[in-house]
């Protein structure tokens, strides 16, 4: 566990008075480390939880060959055999093959196999032509057996195989530890007839809304006050998350009230999380108890929305203390906290990608700090991706946050845009 000092030292050209968006994050993942603790958990449970130790495949899928198709199964040789110039390829039906049951017998060469999708593969056929090429030739059959004409240039030989192990071999790791379980992955591990898998334990997080100012629901409105809305995007960021949540109410501006409510985070949960209380200037307790109870950093980050932060320790718990305006809030979570706490969940996803979209009208932006605008992003009629900005970028318009769809990033050196020109979008389906 390094000392935020030592994290401090570290970073080259640290100045928590004007902290570029990426040494915040530099900095964060020096801060936090993955929880150690797992538990086995079924199938049911293990959805957005994050694998504690890599899944071997206990066994190959397909555990055969198999027919991709419907269709018939022969030796691909004959394909490639000059004698038969042009004409059509024609083999004698012996049999049929079923899904989930193993055909028994030869199949000699102008011979063939009518074979089902999924159905065995027996040894020496390794190629499918789909029914629907191919005419059986009634007036061609002998005695009681079929014939088929299969055209030439139609098919190459493995055509419409599915190779033992394609999906998934024998031995190899399906699963990496770190993997963040996908309905996909759930699917994975059941065709590997797995039931139960290790999982790093929940992240437990703390938080609470902090000001004089902040209404609790159910209190009746009264001049000056606004009702909380942090927590409750707090709340919803976080359970996306998978996180188990500790939702410590509106703590008003009293060193008793914010110091037990720091010491109750502290004590149950794995990161404190408050708004409200960090700006320069600010006249509560806030920051006070947060110098008096850990190790804490006060951030002016060169960013917007979203300048203040403190950032630190209290006990074992990671604090991110982050402004109080709502949608620096949703910004600086999206930007900061969620890597974070996706690295102490014992994730190993990297960040979000993001995506290039065509600005639809110039941006004003100032080089020397990261901006998050709030936008809408859609598909051009040529079918590349174009974002508009949202009107209102206040810091306090969280129907700014409803409406759009994504944020547009602006890096710390970038000047204004010209309308056309791309910019970075984060998408926040996934996040949000
Ligand atoms: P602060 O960072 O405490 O100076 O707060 C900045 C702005 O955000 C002020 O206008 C606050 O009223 C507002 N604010 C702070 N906390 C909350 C909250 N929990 N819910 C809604 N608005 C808040
Ligand atoms: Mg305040």
């Amino acid at each position: 566990m390094k000392t935020l000092s030592t994290i401090a030292a570290e970073l080259e050209g640290y100045d928590p008075q004007a902290l570029r968006a990426d040494q915040v994050s530099e900095f964060l993942a020096r801060l936090v480390e993955p929880v150690l603790e797992q538990e086995q958990v079924g199938i049911f449970q293990a959805l957005g939880r994050v694998l504690a130790a890599d899944v071997i495949s206990p066994i190959s899928v397909p555990p055969h060959d198999n027919s991709a198709m419907d269709g018939y199964a022969f030796d691909g040789r004959q394909l490639q055999s000059t004698s038969a110039g042009s004409a059509a390829l024609i083999l004698q039906v012996v049999g049929t093959a079923w899904a989930g049951k193993a055909w028994q017998g030869s199949v000699a060469p102008d011979q063939c196999l009518k074979i089902m999708t999924g159905a065995v593969l027996p040894q020496n056929l390794d190629t499918v032509v789909p029914q629907e090429f191919v005419s059986v030739r009634p007036e061609l059959a002998e005695g009681r057996l079929e014939l088929i004409e299969i055209p030439r240039g139609l098919l190459q030989a493995g055509d419409n195989r599915r190779r033992l192990g394609e999906d998934l071999m024998q031995g190899q790791p399906a699963l990496k530890q770190g993997a963040l379980l996908t309905p996909a992955a759930l699917g994975l591990l059941a065709s590997l007839g797995i039931e139960q898998v290790a999982v790093k334990r929940r992240l437990r997080v703390a938080y609470f809304s902090t000001g004089d100012e902040i209404l609790s629901l159910g209190d009746a409105p009264r001049e000056g006050a606004v009702y909380d809305s942090n927590r409750y995007t707090v709340f919803g960021l976080l359970t996306r998350l998978g996180c188990e949540v500790i939702d410590l109410g509106v703590v008003h501006d009293d060193p008793a009230q914010l110091e037990a409510a720091f010491r109750a985070a502290a004590l149950q949960a794995d990161a404190i999380i408050t708004s409200g209380g960090v700006s320069v200037g600010e006249a509560d307790y806030t920051k006070l108890m947060m110098k008096k109870l850990g190790d804490v950093a006060f951030w002016k980050i060169a960013m917007r929305p979203g300048r203040p932060m403190a950032v630190g320790r209290i006990d074992r718990a990671i604090l991110f203390g982050l402004p109080g305006n709502p949608v620096a809030v949703m910004v600086t979570f999206l930007a900061f906290v969620r890597p974070a706490l996706l690295r102490m969940m014992g994730s190993s996803q990297a960040a979000v990608p993001l995506l290039k979209a065509r600005s639809l009208a110039p941006l004003r932006k100032k080089p020397g700090r990261t901006e998050y605008q709030r936008g809408i992003v859609s598909q051009s009629s040529d079918g590349a991706l174009q974002v508009s900005a949202i009107g209102n970028q206040g810091s306090g318009v969280l129907s700014s946050m409803v409406q759009a769809n994504g944020l547009i990033v602006l890096h710390h050196n970038q000047n204004h845009v010209d309308a056309g020109n791309e910019v970075d979008v984060m998408m926040f389906e996934g996040a949000l």
